[in-house]
């Protein structure tokens, strides 16, 4: 077993450096510390809530599940709670029940998931399918991010701290998804900026990576504690 770790993050760069070699037998254990998240054969993660979008349609390789996206969104902007995410992610939203909301008459999107400010989790598409969140986007050289990457939003703004039930559910999603795929690592997270830098911000300078990272590493530390004989 090889376990190589680096990690750095501050306000304006951060990286990452992660290289997990890990047996299979091992690599179902990988689960110390948090809440235990699997993904079900049928590529929904088990017991969060289901919202099913049409929003959606097959990657061009449906093995090639590399890089996870993070995101902010709230609707109204700032507002919280209620369901109006849900809404727009199924093709329901009352597009006349908000001023802001005028934009979004005929947009159909959809990300994989989507955490709550109270950490709760909904799945809109499963794994295996491609979820219409990044649009124009690029990754190392690479279009199309859609194509090979997860989407996560969490409930928020760009400028308005996330709330730790947040970082807890998304650190556990993150190592579910890491258990299950094996081409996802901690280097290939990015955010919506990263992707889309002309046209987004998502999700913001409130959104803290070292606690990501953090929080991430800490559940590696403890696996590696565990199986250290
Ligand atoms: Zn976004």
């Amino acid at each position: 077993m090889v376990v190589a770790l680096e990690c750095s993050a501050t306000a304006t760069t951060r990286s990452v450096t992660v290289l997990l070699e890990l047996p299979d037998t091992l690599r179902h254990d990988f689960h110390m510390g948090g809440r235990m998240l699997n993904v079900g054969a049928d590529h929904w993660l088990a017991g969060v809530e289901r919202c099913p979008s049409s929003n959606c349609d097959d990657r061009t390789d449906p093995a090639d599940i590399s890089l996870i996206v993070v995101h902010g969104i709230s609707l109204p902007p700032g507002r919280f709670g209620g369901d109006a995410v849900k809404q727009f992610f199924t093709n329901s939203l009352d597009c006349a029940a908000h001023p802001s909301f005028g934009d979004l008459v005929g947009v159909r999107v959809s990300a994989h998931l989507f955490v709550e400010r109270t950490g709760g989790i909904v799945q809109f598409v499963p794994f295996d399918r491609r979820a219409w969140h990044a649009g124009v986007s690029r990754h190392r050289g690479r279009a199309g991010c859609n194509d090979f990457s997860i989407g996560i939003e969490l409930e928020g703004t760009d400028d308005a701290a996330y709330e730790t039930p947040q970082y807890e559910s998304l650190i556990d999603i993150v190592i579910a998804l890491m258990r299950r795929y094996n081409s996802l690592s901690l280097s290939e997270i990015v955010g919506h900026n990263d992707i889309a830098p002309e046209r987004k911000t998502d999700p913001g300078e409130a959104f803290d990576w070292a606690r990501l990272y953090g929080g991430c590493l800490a559940r590696l530390d403890d696996f590696r504690a565990a199986h250290r004989h």
